[in-house]
């Protein structure tokens, strides 16, 4: 008998000639996301994929697996020899350890065949193994609607599979199935949210972080760092990209008027942004931009914003509400580092009261006393890049709070 789980893809089952493309992407983003347990193996099949633990926890094993997009389903499943008697063991083990997680009255065997060949048919296996865990457990009675567990049978050529929880993965699709594209991590609760949002349909991020020292401290980087993080556990190692972005503001400190300090200041991040995006490849720029939020989001100053460039923006949160970007940064657990009240770039330099309708005469006339492409320029080239992979920050992310 051998312990498994077993991972049923999602959307990608769709894609035809596209799949083992999918599939591998997949495959390489579960063993990214659960590289802490280097002893895993995967076992790509058309349209399933096996998990053998080989030692590694299952409960942190499933935990991490719930998060990679791209995943339907999955099930701890074992897998036997094609004997009946073992087949009424292995379901044995699996009744009682769901006992142990809930509460279970109802039951029934659904046993299905890609192998024929085996003495007894569908029927006689749901019925056979039916009765006898019904005398194994008298309190379980069965039922064949809607029970409340169901012990899955797979009869194949080699051997027989069994499993009986039945667990929601991430769905979306795989993590670089898409796509490039720089996501413009901030510090803040939106921009990981955007980030996570455009991860789900597939799309491989670059974090691309401003950092303006001594203006913003080591803690916000770490912050930034830390965020990223975060978003690897949903499809594996991401690029994080540190602009140096001091000389930049500065000089808009000095020859913007305090009104439109916001707007020229986020229009050089987007052309840095778009720069950086070349140079890895993307094919969109991701930000956390929510209409009306802040003064620098009202569509006027998005208009503004978006004016150096034609590359597509993507903006995933662009029409929710605060508190439903807050849920979801909740659910994928960057809300607490987000809230931790490290200055960014952004709110060091901000005036007290930012053009919510800039006029593009204005911006132009400010930019003409700005050396653009020189500032683009250096802000790239100083830029520098670290892989981050789940795991690879916990020990800094605790150095990190206790700092706090
Ligand atoms: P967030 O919660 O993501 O910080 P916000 O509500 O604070 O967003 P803004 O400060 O207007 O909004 O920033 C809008 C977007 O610009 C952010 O969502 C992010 O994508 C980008 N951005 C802002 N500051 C930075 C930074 N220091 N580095 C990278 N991107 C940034
Ligand atoms: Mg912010």
């Amino acid at each position: 008998m051998k312990e498994l789980i077993m991972i049923r893809y999602g959307e990608l089952s769709t894609k035809g000639k596209n799949k083992r493309n999918f599939v591998s992407t997949l495959a390489r983003n579960i063993r990214e996301a659960l590289s802490a347990y280097p002893d895993i193996t995967l076992d790509q099949q058309h349209d399933f994929m096996f998990l053998t633990l080989n030692g590694a926890p299952q409960d942190e094993v499933l935990e991490g697996l719930s998060k990679v997009f791209g995943i339907q389903s999955f099930s701890p499943a074992i897998e036997l020899e094609r004997d009946f008697d073992l087949l009424k063991e292995a379901a044995v083990k699996l009744v009682t350890a769901e006992l142990a997680k809930r509460p279970v009255a109802t039951f029934k065997v659904a046993t299905s065949r890609s192998d024929h060949h085996f003495a007894m048919d569908t029927n006689d296996i749901n019925q056979g193994l039916g009765g006898f865990l019904a005398e194994e457990f008298p309190e379980l009675a069965v039922q064949m609607k809607k029970p409340d567990l169901t012990v899955r049978v797979k009869v194949r050529e080699q051997n027989f599979l069994i499993s009986s929880e039945w667990i929601n993965g991430a769905g979306g699709l795989p993590v670089g199935t898409s796509a490039n594209a720089v996501l413009m991590l901030s510090g803040g609760i939106d921009s990981p949210v955007a980030g996570y949002l455009a991860m789900k349909r597939g799309i491989r991020i670059t974090a691309v972080h401003f950092a303006s020292p001594p203006y913003t401290s080591p803690q916000a980087l770490e912050k930034a760092k830390s965020l990223t993080e975060k978003l690897t556990k949903f499809g594996g190692l991401i690029n994080f990209v540190e602009v140096p972005f001091t000389e930049t503001q500065e000089a808009i400190k000095e020859h913007v008027n305090p009104a439109y300090l916001m707007t020229i200041t986020r229009r050089m991040m987007m052309r840095i942004s778009d720069e950086l995006r070349k140079q890895y490849n993307g094919l969109a720029i991701v930000n956390g931009e929510s209409i009306g939020q802040v003064a620098s989001q009202t569509l006027e100053s998005m208009f503004a914003i978006n004016e150096v460039t034609s590359t597509p923006i993507i903006r995933p949160v662009v029409a929710m509400d605060k508190l439903e970007i807050i849920d979801i940064s909740k659910k994928i657990d960057t809300f607490d580092l987000s809230i931790q009240p490290f200055e960014d770039c952004c709110t060091v330099f901000a005036p007290p009261s930012p053009k919510t309708r800039p006029k593009m005469s204005e911006i132009e006339y400010f930019e003409s006393r700005l050396d653009i492409d020189g500032l683009v320029q250096r802000a790239v080239e100083g830029a520098m890049k670290e892989q981050i992979m789940p795991g690879s920050r916990n020990k800094t992310e605790e150095a990190f709070l206790d700092l706090l």
